[in-house]
């Protein structure tokens, strides 16, 4: 997969370059650029905002340098095989786990990270023509930048990429996958020691009975999913819950 992220501060974008991301671009697996929305620039201050038509307070990213630098970073793209934009905005739609797995399966994602009030809207409109665009919020809240929320959406989309994780399997089980445990939240995990500090492991996870264990971390799910996130609970299909789920 090829990711390009168009921003005004590049050096907030370095973690991309450690950790899983940085061995997966190392594996090849994965390219990652960065680019400086100001290269796209041509006056003496390197002027990316303006004040909003309308009115109101704070500026506006102007189109321009935007334009410039979504037509440099698509050049080499096939017409036929457009790359997505994603342009992370808290007035996006929500940025899930699905939206993560479906970003996965694209070759080519550009982000464009916003500042102050946004982008000039005519620079979106104008992608959509080309390209399919993506408008992802990563929560209900407002950050002063979408270099952050790029973080967060390049690192959810490349552990899904195949060869990315050292264990396949373990993004199945994981809260939001659409694995066995669709729907719920995964519950409490524990390594050794058995016994730190005056607490012990539950006995089932030692006990060697794997249906035991399943049916452990299975009721595990469900009680920190009626905790902490009664809303999926309530929306899972009845039909997916066994009995033992419902007594749980
Ligand atoms: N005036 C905008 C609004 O209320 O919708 C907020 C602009 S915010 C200060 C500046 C930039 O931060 C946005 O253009 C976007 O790139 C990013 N941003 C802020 N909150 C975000 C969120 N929850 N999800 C994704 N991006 C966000």
């Amino acid at each position: 997969m090829r990711i390009d992220v168009i921003t005004i501060f590049p050096e907030y974008l370095e973690p991309l370059r450690v950790s899983l991301l940085g061995k997966a671009a190392d594996k090849g697996l994965l390219s990652i650029e960065t680019h400086d929305l100001r290269q796209w620039t041509y006056d003496v201050h390197r002027t990316v905002d303006d004040t909003p038509y309308g009115g109101g307070p704070g500026m506006v990213m102007k189109a321009e340098p935007w334009a410039l630098a979504l037509e440099a970073v698509t050049a080499s793209d096939d017409a036929a095989q457009p790359p997505t934009l994603v342009v992370p905005t808290p007035s996006g739609r929500p940025f899930t786990q699905a939206k993560a797995a479906e970003l996965a399966e694209r070759g080519h994602l550009v982000f464009a990270c916003g500042r102050y009030e946004g982008i000039d809207r005519r620079v979106i409109d104008a992608a959509a023509e080309t390209m399919p665009v993506e408008e992802l919020s990563i929560g209900d809240y407002v950050l002063a930048g979408g270099e952050a929320a790029v973080l967060v959406m390049v690192e959810a989309v490349a552990r899904l990429l195949p060869g990315v994780l050292g264990n396949a399997e373990s993004a199945r089980d994981d809260s939001f996958a659409d694995g066995p445990m669709a729907g719920l939240l995964e519950g409490p995990v524990y390594t050794k020691p058995s016994e730190w500090r005056g607490r012990s492991v539950p006995p089932v996870l030692i006990s060697g009975n794997h249906g035991a264990i399943a049916r452990w971390r299975r009721d595990q799910a469900l009680a920190r999913t009626a905790a902490n996130r009664p809303d999926l609970l309530r929306a899972l299909d009845p039909e997916t819950l066994d009995k033992k789920d419902r007594a749980a």
